[in-house]
């Protein structure tokens, strides 16, 4: 497996594959690999001849008091996984060659960056689209897969990709789960065992109202009764559990067109997202 920190280099081995007719995927990560990523590596292999997957603890989308620092870094075991699975190259730049100094360019999303995530985590989704734009413009791959784990963040990246024109299919990945419905996460390391065992109630909560979305029952009932239940269970504050528009990710009158439900919630300190498609 290549390792490759700098830009000169990642581009000059990607136009070596292109001008080979080969198509290349990029899988962006922040690193401390799972399954979960493992397989959207899996898919880019499907989809492409040569898979890059970059790892890269973006600063600028976490907020002043989030968990950058604490956030688990494991470049040693991640670049061992990743030689097992037969990665092609593994790009893991040092922040100066994604901001430079003086960097001071960023995305604005519009909109669907405000809701949800973007309401509880301000400039989030600029911090994502702005490295998630570089990622692309730097390693100008065919294709890039998005984990649907992080939905709306896949839809905030396919929105601006679109419209900002740039020329690269983006794929989603679907969720991978424990055995009792937890999504993987690198955040699930920071959960003591004990709320470890509660983590999965959010699994539930998707499912019971999904499936009064699905058959049209007492929607706004079942979220009031799936809320008080995950605080019973042990989670501190429940920051959003909604049916929202699957693309636009705006409210719902009715359920006829794709809707999704999504989650935030702390557990003690960890913060869980999670959503399923109604
Ligand atoms: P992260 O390292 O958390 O930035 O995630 C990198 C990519 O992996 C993102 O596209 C995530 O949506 C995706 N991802 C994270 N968790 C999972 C999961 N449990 N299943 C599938 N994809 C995931």
């Amino acid at each position: 497996m290549l390792i490759v920190r700098n830009v000169i280099d990642l581009r000059k081995q990607v136009n070596q594959w292109r001008s080979q007719g080969m198509r290349v995927a990029l899988v962006p990560t922040m690193g401390s690999l799972h399954q979960g990523h493992l397989s959207l590596i899996d898919r880019a292999k499907e989809k492409a001849d040569k898979v890059v997957v970059s790892l890269f603890v973006n600063p600028k989308q976490f907020g002043p008091n989030e968990d950058f620092d604490a956030y688990p870094r494991s470049e040693d075991s991640d670049s061992q996984h990743l030689r097992e699975i037969q990665t092609d190259m593994l790009y893991a730049p040092p922040a100066s060659e994604i901001y430079a100094s003086g960097h001071s360019t960023s995305m604005q999303v519009g909109a669907i960056g405000d809701l949800l995530e973007g309401e509880f985590r301000p400039g989030f989704f600029s911090g994502v689209a702005t490295v998630v734009s570089k990622l692309l413009l730097q390693s100008q791959p065919h294709l890039a897969i998005f984990g649907e784990k992080d939905y709306q963040q896949l839809q905030v990246i396919k929105k601006f990709v679109r419209e900002m024109d740039i020329p690269v299919d983006i794929l989603g990945g679907e969720t991978i789960r424990e055995e009792d419905g937890l999504a993987l996460s690198s955040r699930n390391a920071f959960l003591s065992p004990d709320e470890r065992l509660v983590a999965p109630k959010l699994f539930e909560a998707l499912q019971a109202v999904s499936n009064a979305a699905a058959s049209n029952l007492d929607i706004d009932g079942q979220i009031q009764k799936s809320v008080h239940q995950l605080k019973d269970a042990g989670f501190s504050e429940i920051e959003y559990l909604t049916v929202r528009d699957s693309k636009t990710l705006l409210p719902v009158q009715t359920f006829d067109l794709p809707c999704r439900v999504l989650v935030a919630a702390k557990l003690g300190k960890t913060r869980l997202i999670d959503n399923m498609a109604v």
